[in-house]
């Protein structure tokens, strides 16, 4: 738990949040301001502040979040016409909250390229 962290805060529970999935290594809630039907973040419970912080060590950990999210999108029924899981790594990645997390967002077509 990094102190003044707002995801580190969420974990344990200090803030709240309306959670959709949870186990032993990862949280996933509903973004507060949703840019799409299906907005859910996909954080992991240990503090990581970006995908430029990881290493080998986080391989399983990785693979995880995406089986989640993939399993997530199913439940939700948002697989079949597709979405997106998107990392924002860094300040010209957009990152505004500094403990990883990925974005799981679908319900409507998405556009592509991104701003
Ligand atoms: P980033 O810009 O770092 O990739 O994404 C941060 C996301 O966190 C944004 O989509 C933002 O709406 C969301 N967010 C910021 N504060 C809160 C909060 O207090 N609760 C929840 N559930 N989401 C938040
Ligand atoms: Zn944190």
């Amino acid at each position: 738990m990094t102190v003044n962290c707002l995801f580190c805060k969420i974990v344990s529970r200090e803030i709240a949040a309306q959670i959709v999935f949870e186990d032993d290594k990862i949280i996933a809630i509903n973004d507060i301001n949703p840019a799409a039907p299906v907005h859910i973040l996909i954080i992991p419970k240990e503090h990581i502040a970006s995908l430029a912080e990881i290493s080998e060590q986080h391989n399983d950990l990785l693979g995880h979040i995406q089986l989640t999210a993939a399993r997530l999108a199913k439940d939700l029924k948002i697989s079949e016409q597709g979405y997106r899981l998107v990392n924002n790594c860094g300040i010209w990645g957009g990152q505004t909250v500094l403990h990883l997390h990925y974005h799981l967002l679908g319900g409507r077509e998405l556009s592509w390229p991104p701003g």
